[in-house]
């Protein structure tokens, strides 16, 4: 439970990562739209300033006598009114962009907000998880200190030892065999075992395998 209750944070810290990315992923999504609309603007400023280009040019021309002059400023139109034609090509392209960014940013917006969601609510099942951990472990601990007031001070140690790496550190000899490695027990602590005094404080039996306490099963 101890280590379960460690590992907690780490992985609700994993989860909020994942939720960052994916607000990180609407943002530039929402950044590229910007971009493009902020393009389609300059567009419609250059094509604005083109259009009072030819007006200007077309009193000019009015007021023009010589023919190679108002020829010269025809010429000055037609290239204007090219730009323009071209400049509006542009921005038809990048409303046609702006409208296909707009579809993908929708979509791509309802699928990362599902994750968040997702996200958020496995890290409320692991704040739960917290919660109830660290309740069942209080109570482990106290069952734990209970347990163990009764038990002398060096079988405490000793069992102790064992419970770290070989569970449960008590076992029964059967067959003539360690309940824990299933190995034979030598003839020496199956006797100890036997003939174990009821004297709490009289030296445990112990498997010469693997170091658990063994008890003689009547
Ligand atoms: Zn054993």
């Amino acid at each position: 439970m101890e280590h379960q209750l460690k590992t907690v944070p780490g992985e609700i810290a994993a989860v909020e990562h994942k939720i960052a990315s994916e607000k990180a992923a609407i943002e530039s999504a929402k950044i590229e739209l910007r971009e493009l609309e902020s393009k389609k603007k300059l567009l419609e400023t250059d094509i604005g300033s083109a259009e009072q280009k030819v007006a200007q040019y077309r009193t000019q021309q009015l007021s023009i006598r010589k023919n190679d002059e108002y020829q010269a400023m025809g010429l000055q139109i037609d290239t204007t009114q090219a730009q323009i034609g071209e400049l509006e090509g542009q921005e038809l392209e990048l409303m046609y962009a702006i409208d296909e960014a707009k579809k993908k940013f929708a979509a791509a917006e309802a699928v990362l907000k599902a994750n968040i969601s997702g996200h958020e609510e496995r890290i409320r099942t692991l704040k739960e998880r917290t919660t109830n951990l660290t309740a069942e472990l209080k109570a482990a601990q106290e069952e734990v200190a209970a347990a163990q007031k009764p038990v002398p001070e060096p079988a405490l140690r000793i069992y102790n030892r064992i419970a770290v790496r070989n569970m449960p550190a008590v076992v029964p000899i059967r067959g003539g065999k360690c309940g824990g490695c299933h190995l034979k027990i030598s003839s020496e602590a199956e006797s100890a075992a036997r003939s174990r005094s009821p004297d709490p404080t009289a030296a445990l039996p112990i498997c010469d395998q693997c170091g658990r306490i063994v008890y003689w099963e009547a």
